[in-house]
């Protein structure tokens, strides 16, 4: 497909194609999950009924089979994410798993008291707690650097909260609260001047943006597989095998071993040593047929794509009196938040399901960053490429109605 033909890609998202409350869907709550293409569908249907077996411990034609569909999947997340090599493609549960994995392993190789790791204020608590529990460990000092009201944490405010005591930095791409885009490769270069490591939550962009890990340089990069029209349950820690090849073992048990012992066992390679278990492997083979789907598209098409619908939202929400939206910063990408004087988030959220339209409300799992704009939730509808205009209008006539149902704006 050379340009985005829009109803072409919704037709290949049955999930689409149904009503709510007798309305044709409108689903804008991509940034909680997307839905799954056809061929993320196929992709499962057929490991399950056709080449179901485990991966790794079996010489037998299923079980090759399964392990190469598995094991082809780190490819191609290298080449989506231009990473440097399989060897540092972790299979995860998603971004919160690679985030625990790197708090937990990376923490007791290198983090000592009094050492300080840094997040940003725009993270989501799954790339907030990890770190306070290893702080909680370690006898390490959690470091934020603020959010302005704008929900944009400039440049100087994060190199000011850099120390020489910083082991590491984990701040997100893209905010799933706010939509802000960060400068990760600047603020990487930072960090790593520093001295410290980064971990960046690529949990909001790798759906949204090219993503370069050679050219952002940071350490560790996670993303969940349901974000980026695959299943749940599978993700990735993308990470500098140089790195990962110093980390402990995170969990113990199957295919992380190459001999095990009843006094000691020895360790695997990279990537399975950080893997323990029989792994997703239908998720893994599903979500390789996402990543496969989504490269399939014109990126800058699909990146204009989004943003259109993100500036016509944002202009419509702006016509209507009693609208405000949260979050101001000069590039965000496919969330839009916002609150309505006078009422609550999940009033809002739940007359415009009555309209078919699905957001989401609430504190979106950033709930430190809400409190310090004084919030306590927004509304958020959440764009992707299957969104349309028409769907940003429906978006548009159904807030125009629950605000009158309310009796505000
Ligand atoms: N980080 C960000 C920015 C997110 O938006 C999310 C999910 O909403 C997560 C982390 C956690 O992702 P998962 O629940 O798939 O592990």
């Amino acid at each position: 497909m050379s340009v985005l033909d829009v109803e072409a890609l919704r037709a290949q998202f049955p999930a689409l194609d149904q009503l709510v409350h007798g309305k044709p869907l409108v689903y804008l709550d991509n940034a909680a999950t997307t839905q799954k293409a056809q061929a993320v569908l196929d992709a499962l249907d057929g490991y399950y009924r056709g080449d179901c077996a485990n991966v790794h411990r079996g010489v037998h034609t299923l079980s090759a089979r399964a392990g190469e569909r598995f094991e082809a999947v780190r490819e191609t997340i290298r080449a989506r994410l231009n990473a440097t090599s399989t060897d540092g493609v972790i299979f995860t549960a998603g971004t919160t798993a690679a985030i625990n994995l790197v708090a937990d392993s990376f923490g007791r190789a290198f983090v000592r008291p009094g050492d300080e790791i840094l997040v940003s204020g725009l993270e989501h608590h799954s790339n907030l707690v990890p770190w306070q529990l290893l702080c909680q460990r370690s006898g390490a000092v959690l470091r934020v650097a603020h959010a302005d009201a704008d929900g944009v944490v400039s440049t100087e405010t994060f190199a000011a909260a850099l120390s020489e005591r910083t082991r590491l930095a984990a701040f997100t791409h893209v905010s799933n609260a706010l939509g802000t885009l960060n400068p990760v490769a600047k603020w990487t270069a930072l960090a790593h001047r520093a001295g410290a490591r980064v971990l960046v939550d690529g949990a909001q962009a790798v759906a949204h943006l090219g993503v370069d890990l050679q050219a952002i340089d940071c350490d560790f990069y996670a993303f969940s597989g349901h974000k980026v029209y695959g299943p749940t349950g599978i993700g990735a820690l993308v990470g500098k095998p140089e790195l990962l090849e110093q980390l402990p073992p995170w969990q113990g048990g199957g295919d992380m071993i190459s001999h095990v012992g009843y006094e000691c066992s020895e360790y695997n390679t990279l990537p399975w040593r950080l893997e323990a278990g029989t792994p997703h492997i239908a998720g893994a083979i599903g979500l390789g047929a996402a990543l496969e789907f989504l490269g399939g598209l014109p990126l800058d098409e699909l990146v204009a794509h989004e943003d259109r619908l993100l500036e016509r939202a944002c202009a419509e929400l702006d016509a209507i009196p009693g609208v405000v939206r949260v979050g101001r910063a000069p590039r965000r990408v496919s969330v839009l938040s916002f609150v309505v004087d006078g009422a609550h988030p999940s009033d809002v959220a739940t007359l415009l399901d009555l309209e078919g339209v699905a957001v989401r409300s609430g504190h979106h799992c950033a709930q430190p960053l809400l409190e310090r704009l004084g919030l306590p939730g927004t509304v958020r509808a959440s764009f992707s490429l299957y969104n349309t205009e028409a769907e940003v209008e429906r978006l548009a006539a159904a807030l125009r109605k629950a605000l009158r149902l309310l009796g505000v704006g």
